[in-house]
This record gives C-alpha cells, structure tokens and sequence, in this order.
C-alpha cells in the first residue's frame, strides 16, 4: 500500500501527481479510500465536511466509526463484502441522530476499496413528502389526478389511495390489498415486465418508473404510468415501495393516434408518384419516399444523411442547393425544372422547394417535390402543335394560300395525256413566301385529324377544273372514316355529275388495309356517282390481296419506290412485273409511278404496265386553284 494519489488507483497520469488532490478537494461528494483493514488512507474535503472533522484527523482511523451509529454497520458489511468479492455496491441509509439521508457507493479496488459518498437527504424528502402528502391529502390527489400506493415488502401488506381505487374503477376499499391483487388486474402481456421493473428496484434501491396497461372490473382497458422508488430500512435492505400512479390512458390514445397519423403520412408519401424529400439546412436529406429511391436507384436508408453533391451530378446538385437557400431566406416556394434520368431513360420534373417551419415560424427544413411531367409536356407539346397545325391549314385556305399542282399520267400504249394527279401544295406566310410540299404539313395535318378541309377542298377544285382529261385525287382515311367530311365530298360530286365522271380517286394500300370498313363504304358512294378508284403506292402496305377482290377499284399505281430504280435493281423490277401480272388477272390497269428516264420508261411500257408517271414525263406543276 503506498500513496493513494501517486497514480494508482485513478489511473490518472503521474506526470501530474500534484494535479488529483485539488481535482478530488473540488469534487461535491465525499471520497474515502480505505485499505485492506479498512482505515481511512484518504479523504477529500467534502468527506471531512460532510463527517464534521477535518480529513488529516480522520486518517489511520476505520471510516465506519467516524459514522452515526445506524450508519456503521450497513457501510461496515458492504466494505469488508466488496473489498473480498471485489463486487462493488451501492445502499442508502438514513441517519436519525443527523436527520439526514446518505448515499454510499462502496468500489472495490486492488484489495482498497474508494467510497463515494452523499448526503441524499432533500431528493428523499422531496419524493416522500410528496408520497406521503398525497397519501393523506385525497382531495388534493384527485386534483391532481394520481393515485398513491404502498407496499410494505415484509408483511406483503399493499395500501391504495381512494384515487387510485377510482383508476381502477373500484370503491374505496375494495382492493384485496396484496400483491397478487394488484398483479390480477395486470393485463396479462404486461406482468412479467412490471413484475422484473420493480424486483430490480428492490434489489437496485433504483426508482422506477414503467407503463402498464390494466383491466378494469368492467372489462375496459386502460393504461397508467407508475413512477416511485424504494425505502430502505436502516440495513439498506429494501423496506417497501411507495409509488404513484397516473392513468394516460387519453395521452396514450393520443400517441397511438399520432402514430397512425404518421403511419398514414408515411403511406401517402411513399405511394407518392412524385420525389418527396426533406432537407435540413446545411442540405443533409432527413426524409425521402419510396419514388426518390427509384430515381436514385437506392435504398430510402441510403439516401438519409447524404448531400445533394453525394447523389446528383454537380449542376443538379448546385440548382438544388441555391433552391433551398432561396426557399429558405425568402419563404415562398421555388420553382423549377430539372432532368432526372429513370430507368436509363431522361424524364422531365418540375420541382418545388419549400420551407417546413418550426414552432416560431423560423425554416428549419425544405422540402423538395419533384413531379413527372414528361408526358404531361408532351401533351401539351402535342397540343401545341395541333393548335399551330390547325391555324396554318384555316389560314392557308382562308388566304387561298393552298395550291392545286397537276402531275402528267400518259397512256403507255398512245402516249397521250391521259390524267392528271393532283397534288396539293401550300405556300407558307409571310415576307418570303415558300411553296411547301405536301410531306411539310400533311403528316401532322393527318395524326392531328386536320386533314378533311384539304381533301374536300381538293375534291372541289377537281370539280370546278376546266382540264379536259381525268383527275386523279388523292383521299386520306382519316377524311374516308368522317362521314361529315365524307357527306361533303359526296355532295360536291353530286352537283357536279360530269366532273365526277372525270375523277379518278386514289387511296393508298396502307389506308385501305387499316381502314377497310371506311374505305368500303367511300367506295360504295363515289362509284354511285360515277368516279372511280385507284389503290395508290400500291407494294408498301401489307401486301395482302383482299383489297383487290373486294374494292371496285380501276386503278393499281405501283409505288414510285419499286419503279425509279429498276433498270439498275433486278429485284424491283420483279416486283413491277409482279404487280402488274396480278393486276391483269384482276383485269385492272396499272399506273407506273415514279418514271425519272426513258429507260424506265421503255421497260415499264415493255413490261406491259398500261400508264406512266413521273419527272421524265412531267414534275408536279401549277394549276390555277379556284377561290372559295
Ligand atoms: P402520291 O399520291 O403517291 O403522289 C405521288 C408523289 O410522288 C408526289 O409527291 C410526286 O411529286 C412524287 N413523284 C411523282 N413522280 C416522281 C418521280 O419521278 N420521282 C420521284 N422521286 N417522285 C415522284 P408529292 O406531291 O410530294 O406528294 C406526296 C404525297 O402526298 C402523295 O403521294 C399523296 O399521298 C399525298 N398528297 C398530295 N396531295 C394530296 C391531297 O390533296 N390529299 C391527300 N390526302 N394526300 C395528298
Ligand atoms: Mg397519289
Ligand atoms: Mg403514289
């Protein structure tokens, strides 16, 4: 045994011998280091203030004697127990001739033992006051709203309040007044919790403190909190438990409430389509959905506790950053787009930042929702277009800046002129007008259902043309499957019987093949009226014969694809011949379109096609359109 304080037992560093002392001196409890015989070898300051006596008188002596009588034996029997087990302990006495309470932890060391000692006189008072205030004072309790209750541990004996009778719906009285009384009214899930919670106590001489749901005779449920502590005995063995009791069954209901609240939030947001996110201000993600996950391509998990910079490329990072801080200095939502790229595929969001406050009203939080708007954008795209497709068609025929052009068809067996096809052209607005080709504005026109005006207002300029030979207009289906449009056109014709003896209408394989019902009951009313068909571009579509045996056509046109090119392609001019073959065995007459030079030309005549058409022969060119 040498210094207490050179080093030993407190491990702290020797460089600073001189250093503890004034620690320990400083310290509020008392220390005492006793050693084997259990004399004093140490004393800080507050032990010798706490004894009375002054440390150096008290050194060599047995701390134990330096105590009030009912304190010695208790700290006797737990120093000479902790310095042979080497287990350390903890008891609480009282002191009747100092009138106050003691608290001793005993800490066993190397065959010393340290005592850390305090004086706990007001924490007991205040507690057993307050236990034995209520106790008496029901009226108070009942106030209050907690019942108190008390358990002597020797003769098992178990007092209640007349409140906490009526907690547990009972009358004053009533209760059996022992343990397994109490326990009887215990819902069963929760015994062996509240059982091991206050047997630790009485071990511990620990307060506790724990939540129990109880059964009332009238079968309603309801949960209390207990709260209490141990009275030691002047051995430091546990005497009783005192203890009161407060029902929270209304804030226990709130809470599980506000859980559902919040399990209720959570399933809105997670079943979300949009990204929903929260922030703290230094940009630290606190929260994120289910559809963030996806985006990101991670765990929820994952993603709490990272920075925009951890999961964006650099410019989404920065935009998302200078959002929140403008969210949070100036208080209104931001908004903006950004691009995220989902499924390996990019999508366009909109996003809104804005500030979650806290209690004062001051940001504590953003919250970011980025909502998928790419198809909504390509609605409106789309829409867009329509309207811009609608106008430059209403325009263009308000302003007669729709054209008539007239291609060529000659007879291969004459030579002569024998048709015209005619083509529509429309010349754009503006300083430098241009003459637009049909493939400029028909594909929209068509998808957007804008093409009828067109059709019928071709169909009437092939009425009223003063060209001697036949006409050949072209029709789309969407115009074929209108029967507004359709009862027009049939009008026009019928006031004009001769022209539409004249009129060769052509509809292509593509639009007959998908459109069949519509394309038949077209053909039914202009044959009525005298005009004939032609099935147009014919070896692009599906390739299906049907249409050759069911439709009153005169006409095949043989794509200008096959023809151009099948002096030099074996293979197209295979598909010429084959066409023409099967158009003969129909007995209908074939148009080769697409002719660019007189060997072309010569093998088409060779090949036995019955017209030619195509820039050898003539280009598309202007024919004066009649005005409105
Ligand atoms: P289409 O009915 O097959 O008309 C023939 C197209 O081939 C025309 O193109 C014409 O200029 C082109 N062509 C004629 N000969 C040759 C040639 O030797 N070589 C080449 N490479 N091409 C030649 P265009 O005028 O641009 O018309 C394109 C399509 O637009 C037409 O094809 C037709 O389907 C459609 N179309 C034109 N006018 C109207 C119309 O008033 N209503 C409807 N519904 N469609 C029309
Ligand atoms: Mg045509
Ligand atoms: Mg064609």
């Amino acid at each position: 045994m040498g210094d207490p304080l050179a080093g030993g037992p407190h491990g702290l560093p020797l460089a600073a011998p001189g250093l503890l002392p004034v620690i320990l001196d400083g310290v509020a409890d008392g220390i005492a280091v006793l050693d084997r015989d259990g004399r004093c070898i140490y004393l800080n300051e507050s032990a010798g203030a706490m004894l009375g006596q002054a440390p150096a008188g008290m050194l060599g002596s047995r701390l134990w004697n330096q105590l009030p009588e009912d304190l010695r034996l208790g700290l006797r029997q737990a120093c000479e127990a902790a310095a042979e087990t080497g287990v350390a302990d903890r008891l609480v006495g009282r002191s009747a001739k100092l009138g106050c309470w003691f608290e001793f932890r005993v800490l066993p060391h190397d065959g010393d033992v340290v005592i850390v000692f305090r004086d706990v006189t007001d924490e007991q008072l205040a507690h057993d006051e307050l236990v034995e205030h209520l106790d008496r004072n029901f009226e108070a309790e009942r106030i209050v709203g907690f019942g108190v209750w008390r358990w002597e541990l020797r003769s098992g004996r178990v007092r209640w309040s007349d409140e906490l009778h009526r907690i547990y719906g009972l009358a004053p009285g009533d209760f059996g007044g022992t343990v397994d009384a109490f326990i009887s009214y215990l819902h069963p899930e929760d015994r062996e919790r509240v059982w091991a919670t206050v047997s630790r106590s009485v071990e511990t001489l620990e307060p506790f403190i724990f939540e129990e749901r109880i059964m009332r005779p009238d079968g309603e449920e309801r949960v209390l909190l207990s709260k209490g502590r141990v009275i030691a005995d002047s051995d430091g063995s546990a005497e009783a438990l005192v203890g009161v009791c407060y029902d929270v069954t209304e804030r226990a209901r709130i809470e599980r409430a506000l859980g559902a609240s919040e399990r209720r939030m959570r399933a809105i947001i997670d079943n979300s389509p949009s990204v929903i996110s929260v922030k703290d201000l230094s940009g630290r993600y606190l929260m994120s959905n289910l559809e963030s996950g996806r985006v990101l391509g991670m765990e929820t998990d994952e993603i709490v506790g990272k920075y925009c910079t951890d999961l964006f490329p650099p410019e989404i990072a920065e935009a998302q950053r200078a959002n929140d801080a403008r969210a949070a200095s100036e208080g209104d939502p931001v908004y903006d787009d950004v691009v995220f790229v989902r499924n390996g595929e990019p999508r366009n969001y909109v996003t809104s930042t804005f500030v979650l406050p806290d209690e004062e009203g001051f940001a504590l939080e953003t919250c970011t929702i980025a909502t998928d708007v790419t198809e909504r954008r390509d609605y409106e795209t789309t829409r867009r277009e329509r309207a811009e497709c609608a106008e430059q068609i209403t325009s263009a025929l308000a302003e007669d800046r729709m054209l008539v052009f007239g291609q060529p068809i000659i007879d291969l067996r004459s030579g002569a002129h024998a048709a015209s096809e005619l083509l529509v052209r429309l010349q754009s607005a503006g300083e430098r007008p241009e003459t637009l080709a049909p493939g400029r504005f028909l594909p929209a026109a068509e998808s957007f259902g804008l093409i009828q005006p067109i059709d019928i207002w071709m169909v009437r300029q092939a009425t009223v043309l003063s060209d001697p030979v036949v006409l050949e207009v072209n029709i789309s289906a969407v115009t074929m499957s209108d029967p507004a449009a359709r009862r027009e056109i049939v009008e026009l014709l019928a006031g004009a019987p001769a022209a539409a003896a004249r009129i060769v209408f052509e509809i292509t394989e593509t639009a007959a093949a998908t459109h069949l019902d519509a394309t038949f009951a077209f053909a039914k009313d202009i044959e009525r009226l005298g005009c004939r068909l032609a099935l147009d571009d014919f070896g692009t579509g599906f390739g299906s014969f049907t249409y050759l045996r069911k439709l009153p056509l005169s006409f095949i046109k043989i794509d200008v694809s096959f023809v151009r090119g099948m002096v030099e392609s074996l293979d197209d001019r295979r598909v010429v011949q084959s066409i023409i073959g099967i158009a003969k065995q129909f007995d209908l007459a074939t148009v080769a379109e697409g002719v660019e030079n007189e060997a072309t030309l010569e093998l088409v005549r060779e090949l036995g096609a019955d017209f030619a058409q195509g820039f050898h022969i003539g280009r598309p060119a202007p024919i004066a359109a009649v005005r409105h």
